[in-house]
């Protein structure tokens, strides 16, 4: 008995990217669209190429690199679009070009001035553009779901005449609640003509909370894609939460009857992984990825577990690869402990990288006792998140006197690009505003900080402090990240991080 697939689309990289205050490097994107190949997505929407020179670069990087999805990018109905859409994609294994046009009455007046059938035949003529490159094509009605019926069944019989393979029902502003949406879905199969020609898809936001639950009525009412991102990012209140419906699908297959193409064992790592670059944290009490996700409060629940774990578990932790918390390595362990547990783990590195991870695990198990799996993918994902872009500025040394009495007084060594080391010193009103105090006299990058927020990774007094910032300069926002065990320490770092970021992206900032 073999299950029908349904096909995972993911526009982390497009619709999730377009949330306020992330601007993603290509490099950022391709380590993001790496992980979503491991996860095992269908379709990789990778950006929007028409929208600037960075995102068709990019669009075209993660083409070139990544084979086994599909990589689609998006375009609006304007033969422009299409044909950069195209020069994005080309270069894939897979390639899919993906027009979208708004089709509701109160979009079509407001945003295009346009009647009715000019919006028709303009999204014809652009479905028909993408067929002249491209087998795969996918149409999306924007705010379908506040479009009248007539004329979404005529929108979609003409595009599907046109060429198109998906269909995609947006409910661009999150509007609609599930029981009416399968019953939109029903009607759509019923007065479609020719929808047997076509994938039916559906893509969802989350303005009422409502966004997984309408993908997954849609699902019942038998949609075989479904659009979403990690985490639940996005605009707004942002898209459905991937992981959220693939569980659903996984947990409940009795219900859904209907199977995908994820390896589950790596949506931890993909959430982590979104999280850390885009600097959006998981709220702890997040469905599947959240720190509490598994965590169990109450006495009785815990004493249940113990007995039997699928007692208040409806799902194994280690069925989406959560990390285990216990002690793995110390003091003692060696290199060869530590490759091998990365390996378990499932990170194959080349030596260079591992004697520098090994450098800094030797660090952190001096000062922690223990060092669990959840340190090992920090000390990771700290390394490449300074591999990832270039160095200008090196933190050598950082020292802060501070105290309820004195004035906080922060000293700093810095190397810069050319190799010199420059010390300088500075007060604040607290200890992380006189490093940061000090970094400036140093590196004088005149910035805003507007974000400033400490996690811990693991639980415990001597667990090391994750720090993500934001900071804004000429109207561009870089997010920074560090981790120690020291929180000053970890501050100082995700300083430095987002100053060389901004450097990057603009070298003449300094
Ligand atoms: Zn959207």
């Amino acid at each position: 008995m073999s299950q029908e697939k349904v096909t995972i689309f993911d526009t982390t990289l497009r619709d999730g990217e377009q949330s306020a205050g992330i601007g993603l490097t290509t490099q950022e994107k391709l380590e993001i669209a790496k992980q979503l190949e491991r996860l095992g997505v269908d379709v990789i929407e990778a950006g929007f190429a028409a929208a600037s020179p960075g995102d068709l670069q990019a669009v075209q990087k993660i083409a070139a690199e990544i084979r086994t999805p599909k990589i689609a990018s998006l375009a609006r109905c304007y033969i422009d679009d299409v044909d950069k859409a195209w020069e994005g994609v080309k270069g894939a294994a897979r390639p899919r070009l993906h027009v979208f046009i708004s089709s509701s009455d109160i979009q079509i007046m407001n945003q295009l001035r346009k009647n009715p059938e000019e919006v028709l035949d303009i999204a014809v003529a652009s479905v028909e553009r993408a067929k002249t490159y491209c087998d795969d094509v996918e149409f999306s009605p924007m705010d379908a779901t506040r479009t009248d019926p007539e004329y979404l069944y005529q929108m979609l019989e003409a595009a599907i005449s046109a060429g198109a393979t998906t269909v995609n029902i947006a409910d661009t502003v999150g509007y609609i609640i599930p029981s009416e949406f399968a019953e939109r879905i029903e009607d759509i199969k019923r007065n479609v003509p020719n929808i047997d020609k076509a994938v039916l898809s559906v893509h969802c936001h989350n303005d009422l909370g409502l966004s997984v639950a309408n993908s997954l009525a849609a699902v019942k009412a038998g949609v075989r894609q479904v659009e979403g991102c990690i985490n639940g990012l996005g605009e707004r209140a942002g898209n459905a939460s991937l992981e959220e419906i693939i569980m659903a699908i996984e947990t409940r297959n009795d219900f859904f009857d209907v199977s995908t193409n994820i390896d589950t064992t790596q949506i931890y790592r993909t959430s982590r992984l979104v999280s850390d670059i885009t600097g959006f944290p998981v709220q702890p009490n997040k469905a599947i990825v959240g720190a509490n996700a598994f965590r169990h409060a109450s006495g009785i629940h815990q004493d249940g577990v113990l007995k039997d774990s699928s007692t208040f578990e409806i799902m194994d932790p280690k069925s989406i690869g959560w990390p285990s918390n216990s002690l793995v390595l110390g003091k003692l362990s060696g290199r060869a402990g530590l490759r091998a547990r990365l390996e378990e783990l499932g990170f194959h590195l080349e030596q260079e990288e591992l004697n520098e991870v090994f450098e800094s695990f030797k660090e952190l198990a001096d000062r922690k006792r223990e060092v669990t799996d959840q340190d090992l993918e920090t000390l990771l994902s700290n390394n490449r998140r300074t591999a990832d872009i270039p160095t200008v500025y090196d933190l050598e040394h950082v020292q802060v006197s501070t105290g309820d009495h004195g004035v906080p007084t922060a000293t700093v060594k810095i190397r810069n690009a050319e190799g010199e080391e420059i010390i300088d010193a500075a007060t604040g009103t607290g200890p992380v505003d006189a490093v940061y105090m000090a970094i400036n006299r140093v590196i004088g990058i005149e910035n805003r900080l507007t974000e400033f927020r400490v996690d811990s990774v693991t639980e415990g007094i001597d667990a090391i402090g994750d720090v993500t910032i934001r900071i804004e300069l000429q109207g561009d926002t870089f997010v920074g990240r560090g981790s120690d065990t020291d929180i000053i320490v970890a501050s100082a770092k995700a300083y430095m991080n987002a100053l060389n970021r901004s450097l990057a992206a603009n070298p003449n900032a300094g």
